[in-house]
């Protein structure tokens, strides 16, 4: 059976663009949290006709696909759960059109943001959805898990960023669409575009995206700052918030995760308490006064200790931003340390809280650390109430995966309890699906379910498109 979903594949691509050896397609199996599942070829489509050529043979012959940019989402969105074909967007690579005019940038998916970015700054501009995973993270898995970011108290999410898409259908002729608009305001029906942000895969394969770019800030002004209890730090954060400074960044991590990230990047700054990660947006002139009035904010909180930047680039240079930047790797240290080699699950939250509930939040997971006994690495975009609590626990080991499971339900559960939500940006893949069912029964919504359900099938009749992934 493999062997002839490899002939035909190669019949209808060229071998050039199919892979089958088992050592390499194995990789594209895994995804970062340790999920692995099953994959009979890799293909590469270089254009929208490959595109659509892969599922119209999907469609006939009922074979399952898996688009997939960098895997890592950590939901278990892009791994293929049951056996099936991974469609890579890495040879699908093009930045085909930046127009600074028209305000967008027309893009293949398998562009990195990161990539983009550079390309965009060359004309005074950028793409602002900024994942902790920039360097990695593909157009089209950004479009896919609705991505956000550092930047998001301020930007959004690719919700707010992407203006058209052109997709293929895994129907009988791998129908080709292009839904939306080159214009910044655009209405056509239902909004397609916006459905198929952040489906996760599950609707159509995405083969080209419209963005909306924005210019650059003249300058960034960044301040870092260790504070003594986290209820000073939520005293600047309000602060800051009241004095209406429109913030670019407003990241947390609290006082263990930030000196654990720093000893394992051999930082020279020295985390003594919780940390605020700031950067504001302004124009040259104003730069000495805004960041003297970021410091004035700080102490006037408490903070232990305060280091500045007076642009991007210093605060770059001076790496006030790799701590926060390191939230996952120093969970991924911290398995190793704990667990001495054995195979680790890992288990990275996604939840967003009102950010006028973020003390209780972090005080209730908290107790959850202590109750369940998994050393929690806490971080998060705290600007829109976004946090990342991550444990990890030895894959053999059963009672610990059921607890860990646990763990992680009753952290979800919180987020509801708080007026908040089970996946900001991350999106449901396979592991957050139970999750969103219980968010949808309280609000007495589960209905919603069975609308999602029906919308798949319209898309994707045979079920054949990310299969067992969002509902
Ligand atoms: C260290 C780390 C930090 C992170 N920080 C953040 C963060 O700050 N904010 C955030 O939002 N996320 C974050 N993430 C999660 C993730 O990196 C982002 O969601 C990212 O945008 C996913 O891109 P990707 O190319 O890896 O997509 P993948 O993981 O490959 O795919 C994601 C989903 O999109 C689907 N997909 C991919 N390409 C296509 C396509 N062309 N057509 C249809 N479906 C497609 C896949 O099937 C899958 O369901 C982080 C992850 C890591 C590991």
């Amino acid at each position: 059976m493999s062997s002839d979903v490899v002939r035909e594949l190669t019949q209808i691509l060229g071998p050039e663009k199919v892979v089958s050896d088992q050592h390499v397609i194995r990789l594209y199996a895994r995804e970062p949290s340790g999920l692995e599942g099953h994959v009979k070829a890799v293909v590469f489509p270089e254009s929208v006709e490959d595109a659509s050529k892969v599922l119209r043979w999907a469609y006939h012959k009922e074979v399952y696909i898996y688009p997939q940019g960098s895997t890592t989402d950590l939901v278990g969105g892009a791994y293929p759960e049951r056996p099936g074909i991974v469609v890579s967007t890495e040879r699908m690579k093009k930045i085909k059109e930046v127009s600074v005019v028209d305000s967008i940038v027309v893009v293949e998916p398998g562009v990195r943001l990161w990539d983009l970015n550079v390309e965009l700054a060359r004309h005074g501009y950028m793409f602002p959805i900024d994942p902790g995973s920039v360097k990695v993270a593909t157009v089209g898995g950004a479009v896919n898990t609705g991505a956000g970011g550092m930047r998001g108290a301020r930007y959004g999410t690719m919700r707010d960023w992407v203006l058209g898409l052109t997709v293929v259908l895994a129907d009988s002729e791998g129908s080709v669409l292009r839904l939306g608009c080159r214009t910044l305001k655009c209405r056509q029906g239902y909004d397609l575009v916006r459905l198929i942000v952040g489906s996760e895969g599950t609707l159509a394969f995405v083969a080209e995206a419209i963005l909306k770019i924005t210019p650059l800030p003249e300058n960034v002004v960044v301040l870092l700052a260790f504070f003594p209890t986290l209820e000073d730090l939520v005293e600047a954060v309000i602060e800051v918030k009241k004095r209406a400074m429109d913030t670019l960044l407003m990241e947390f991590m609290d006082e263990d995760s930030a000196r654990l990230a720093a000893e394992t990047l051999g930082a020279e700054i020295k985390p003594d308490g919780h940390m605020l990660l700031m950067g504001v947006p302004v124009n040259k002139e104003a730069s000495e006064r805004v960041l003297g009035e970021l410091v004035e904010i700080a102490r006037r909180a408490r903070a232990r200790s305060i280091y500045t930047a007076r642009s991007m680039a210093e605060a770059e240079d001076k790496k006030l931003l790799e701590i926060r930047r390191s939230l996952f790797a120093t969970q991924a240290i911290l398995t190793q340390r704990e667990l001495k080699g054995r195979r680790a699950m890992m288990l990275m939250e996604d939840i967003a809280v009102p950010p006028s509930k973020l003390l209780e939040a972090v005080k209730a997971l908290k107790e959850l650390e202590r109750e369940y006994g998994f050393k929690m690495v806490l971080g998060g975009h705290i600007g829109d109430g976004n946090l990342h609590p991550t444990i990890s626990y030895p894959a053999d080991d059963e009672e610990a995966k059921k607890r860990a499971l646990e763990w992680y339900y009753k952290v979800m559960e919180l987020a509801i309890d708080l007026g908040g939500t089970v996946s900001a940006e991350h999106g449901i893949g396979t592991l957050k699906k139970r999750a969103l069912e219980m968010e949808l029964r309280r609000h007495g919504s589960l209905k919603a379910l069975e609308l999602m359900r029906g919308i798949k099938k319209v898309f994707d009749p045979k079920g054949i498109l990310n299969p067992g992934k969002v509902v």
